[in-house]
């Protein structure tokens, strides 16, 4: 019987460019052939012919709850029952800020755009207008979406499929953006001394999970914080991964840092497309239109997708004591992981944080072979060392004990090579 998954791909592979609409879906890294996805329920995925996985790319990251939860999909349901999209101010986009806004206090205003890109851009847009400076500096190995003058030294696809950069960017759109080694002060200090009073911003992921899991530097952080504040230069947060990751609100006020502009995406669209801008009335009252900072959007505010966040973030909230949950039972898999592998005489190394985990062996071969034989079996982890993993509120220890058996079983494998 002809399998409806391969069926599916290599009609996928006829009309989508390279059988994806993004590229790390395509497995290059792994050199293996994609797996196709019906639907998904809690922690697990299902493809076409049945097939039941563990999930934990968990679409790169929007779904904490897991998939299809029940009272995400109802209320969806009562959404779009009044409608698809306006185009025009609805109480679920007022609801939604004013829901963040009670989670990361350091927020006066918000603007809701469809993707974590558009959320950055806008950020950028908005402190270069704000400063009235035209450079920004960002940190190797960090992804912060695909805008052109972004895409320098980025991590995750890029490293994933060995693109330094992109063609088709333009060597001048990039002409502005500086490329600083992250936790590195010396260097930093040295590009402000000679570019400080040009930079408009500094933008940084708080905890990186494009170049495997990069744990945070607190004390960096908060230099940053310091150091852009003496030249005048805005902080911008990227929080599309970690914003509502660690506990209910920002990375930012964990660490006990108040960036000038937090951008947000993933979780808070509850699995729709969705991303944000917010900061002080200061910054944000330059976005038309209040002032001359053109952003707009024929999708940003679907009542839709926000009240697929506004129910994500309430249950979020009443739930707030099982983020600890989460936590154990990442550290639980890591550690369990790493001990397999010291046992096998496999190198490897696994960084995690919160809910978030990367495995990188030092021979990437190794890799390739233990992630065939965990999708075999019914794991699915990201494709590729450099994307972050993520556990949800729905795995259970089961499925983490399921998960940490079948490394083991590789791990062993590989170890007797
Ligand atoms: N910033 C970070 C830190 C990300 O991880 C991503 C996507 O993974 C983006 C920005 C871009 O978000 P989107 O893919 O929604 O455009």
């Amino acid at each position: 019987m002809v399998s409806l998954n391969d069926k599916l791909l290599k009609q996928a592979r006829q009309y989508l460019v390279g059988g994806v609409n993004s590229p790390v879906r395509s497995f290059n890294y792994i050199g293996l052939e994609p797996i196709l996805i019906e639907k998904g329920k809690g922690s697990k995925i299902y493809d076409y012919d049945g097939k039941e996985y563990i999930d934990y790319v968990l679409s790169w990251g929007p779904l904490i709850l897991g998939h299809s939860h029940p009272k995400v999909i109802n209320e969806l349901k009562r959404a779009m029952a009044l409608g698809l999209s306006f185009g025009m101010t609805n109480k679920h986009e007022i609801d939604l800020a004013k829901e963040i806004k009670k989670a990361i206090s350091f927020i006066d205003k918000i603007r809701f755009v469809n993707s974590g890109t558009e959320a950055v851009m806008t950020a950028v847009r908005l402190s270069r207008a704000y400063t009235k400076r035209d450079k920004i500096l960002k940190f190797e190995n960090a992804y912060h979406g695909h805008t052109d003058y972004l895409l320098a030294k980025a991590g995750s696809g890029l490293a994933t499929l060995n693109i330094p950069s992109s063609l088709g960017v333009p060597k001048d759109f990039t002409n502005h953006t500086i490329v600083a080694p992250f936790g590195n002060r010396d260097a930093f200090e040295n590009i402000f001394r000679k570019y400080g009073n040009r930079i408009g911003a500094v933008l940084v992921e708080p905890v990186g999970g494009n170049f495997g899991v990069v744990l945070p530097d607190i004390n960096f952080l908060k230099f940053l914080r310091k150091f852009t504040k003496k030249y005048n230069s805005l902080l911008i947060f990227d929080e599309i991964i970690t914003g509502f990751r660690f506990g209910y609100g920002s990375a930012a006020q964990q660490f006990g840092i108040e960036p000038d502009l937090i951008c947000l995406g993933k979780i808070i669209g509850g699995g729709l497309p969705i991303g944000a801008v917010g900061g002080k009335d200061n910054v944000m009252n330059l976005l038309a239109p209040k002032d001359n900072v053109y952003q707009a959007g024929t999708f940003s505010g679907n009542p839709v997708v926000m009240q697929a966040g506004i129910t994500t973030l309430k249950i979020l909230e009443k739930e707030k004591d099982r983020y600890r949950k989460l936590f154990e039972l990442t550290e639980f898999l890591s550690k369990n992981i790493q001990n397999a592998a010291k046992l096998a005489s496999v190198a490897l190394r696994i960084n995690y944080f919160g809910s978030m985990f990367s495995i990188k062996f030092t021979n990437k071969k190794y890799f390739g072979m233990a992630y065939k034989y965990l999708l075999e079996n019914g794991v699915f982890i990201a494709p590729s060392e450099f994307e972050a993993n993520f556990i949800s509120f729905s795995h259970t220890k089961r499925d983490i004990e399921k998960t940490i058996k079948l490394f083991r079983e590789s791990l062993n494998k590989i170890g007797d090579l």
